[in-house]
């Protein structure tokens, strides 16, 4: 493709875009197909000759777009959001074409000068401890990896990374029974096993007690093990349940343990004041995630890492083989040694942007926003006869079932999954689910970058008429 044809066709996608986001309403939110469906209509074989521009793009119309989740949907209410923004996007445009590859100081260096200014921006927006620095990884799933195996290194004196796992103590590591499955994955990738994972219970707001972790530690002790890192976390996925991060870290400081605090979602709540007693105490932590890709108008992937002491990063993962060495390394950050990857993407920018556009007080405003949102949808859940709200609503997340005493739990369970599923099978508005004391729940997350009243409105009415 020519510099000419670029220009045309980009000029054509960027018209497809700005209409995409304007009409994406009158997209359904998920797909009408089968599994299968997709893969037909694409050819057995890669093409051998090149195709023009309008018979990719006739195909991604009428081949992709029919088999996409509409993620932006202002109705999208499940998971946790991926949500964009128009300043992301444009972000994102640049970042393709500058194309950079940001693994040192070297390879792009305004990238890492952007990466270190804003994670600093953003740590100080969020009150978190101005000494702490941060890093952009890809997710949160990968950020709490970094962290436990930093937590593993440093507890052996780094030196699982040089000799394996050979005379190591049997460590130890704690999550509630609400922590996200990133936890358990990382056990098993870490090395650590799954079955050192201990889960605390909760208490009836879904929240880790601290008097339990500190039972727990001290049966390990007794056993033999080694307590290494406790994972606390700021927002579970099922509730957004908030872990006593004080008192777990007290617990983590009197045990010589490393403290991880997941805050994927909830984390973007920290920049606004009324919502820094979550984080009272974090100072005795180690470690910190949170995702801009959830609830920051950012698109995915973006999450950032704040380590208190990023040496026990670069100890961990600084890999310099010789080519990669540089005049420069004494006296600059290259990310690539605080994480896993070797090549980065300049996901900093997307990241700048956002904050530019909107200012800070601009996106305070959005998540208030959403927060009188979810107020609004909690007062007709509660409000709806035979339907409870099952979880304490802290931020823009709530849980809720029908509930009918004549029902065994699991005919209820199965009358809830039946509620949801025509629900969603509407094609207006997507739920998704999970399960809280042995009960399956709705979760509804009103975080879309572009939700408005009367969207609550609608998913209030179908739910409503697919309940009668
Ligand atoms: N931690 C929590 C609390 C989450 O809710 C999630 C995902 O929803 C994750 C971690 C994993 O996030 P990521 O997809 O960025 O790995």
């Amino acid at each position: 493709m020519n510099n000419h044809d670029f220009r045309k066709h980009a000029h054509q996608l960027v018209d497809w875009m700005a209409d995409y986001l304007e009409q994406k309403e009158n997209y359904p939110v998920t797909p009408d197909i089968q599994p299968g469906e997709i893969y037909d209509k694409f050819p057995d074989k890669a093409p051998e000759d090149p195709a023009t521009f309008d018979e990719i793009f006739t195909d991604f119309e009428e081949g992709i777009i029919p088999g996409m989740t509409n993620w932006q949907h202002p109705m999208f209410f499940g998971y946790f959001p991926a949500n964009t923004s128009a300043p992301s996007i444009l972000a994102e445009m640049l970042m393709s074409t500058l194309g950079a590859q940001c693994m040192s100081w070297l390879t792009s260096p305004a990238a890492t000068e952007l990466e270190e200014r804003v994670v600093n921006w953003l740590r100080d927006a969020k009150g978190l401890d101005s000494t702490w620095k941060g890093v952009i990884q890809d997710t949160a799933s990968t950020a709490t990896l970094c962290a436990i195996l930093a937590a593993r290194e440093r507890a052996s004196q780094f030196s699982v990374n040089e000799k394996g796992f050979s005379g190591q103590e049997k460590f130890r590591v704690y999550s509630s029974q609400q922590a996200h499955s990133s936890v358990d994955k990382a056990m098993r990738i870490a090395g650590l096993g799954h079955q050192n994972l201990v889960k605390i219970p909760v208490d009836n707001h879904f929240a880790m007690i601290p008097e339990a972790l500190e039972g727990a530690i001290e049966a390990d002790i007794q056993n033999g093990f080694s307590p290494l890192c406790v994972v606390s976390a700021l927002g579970t996925t099922s509730s957004t349940a908030i872990d006593p991060i004080g008192e777990i870290g007290k617990v983590a400081a009197r045990f010589g343990m490393w403290h991880h605090i997941d805050a994927a979602y909830a984390g973007t709540a920290l920049l606004l004041p009324e919502f820094r007693w979550m984080i009272e105490g974090h100072e005795l932590a180690d470690s910190y995630v949170f995702n801009p890709h959830k609830w920051m108008f950012t698109n995915f992937d973006c999450s950032v890492l704040f380590v208190k002491n990023a040496d026990d990063l670069v100890h961990t993962f600084s890999m310099t083989t010789e080519y990669l060495k540089t005049d420069q390394d004494e006296h600059v950050h290259n990310y690539r040694d605080w994480g896993i990857q070797l090549g980065r993407r300049f996901r900093a920018l997307k990241l700048w942007w956002v904050i530019r556009a909107y200012g800070l007080a601009g996106i305070r405003e959005k998540l208030r926003g959403h927060l009188e949102l979810t107020k609004l949808a909690k007062k007709w859940a509660e409000n709806e006869e035979n339907v409870i709200v099952e979880t304490p609503n802290i931020l823009n997340v709530f849980c809720f079932r029908f509930v009918e005493k004549s029902l065994s739990t699991s005919q209820q369970n199965d009358f809830n999954k039946t509620w949801m599923d025509r629900v969603n099978a509407s094609g207006k508005v997507f739920f998704t689910s999970t399960i809280l004391n042995g009960n399956f729940v709705m979760r509804w997350v009103i975080g879309q970058t572009d939700v408005k009243r009367k969207h609550i409105q609608i998913a209030c009415d179908c739910l409503k008429t697919e309940l009668e």
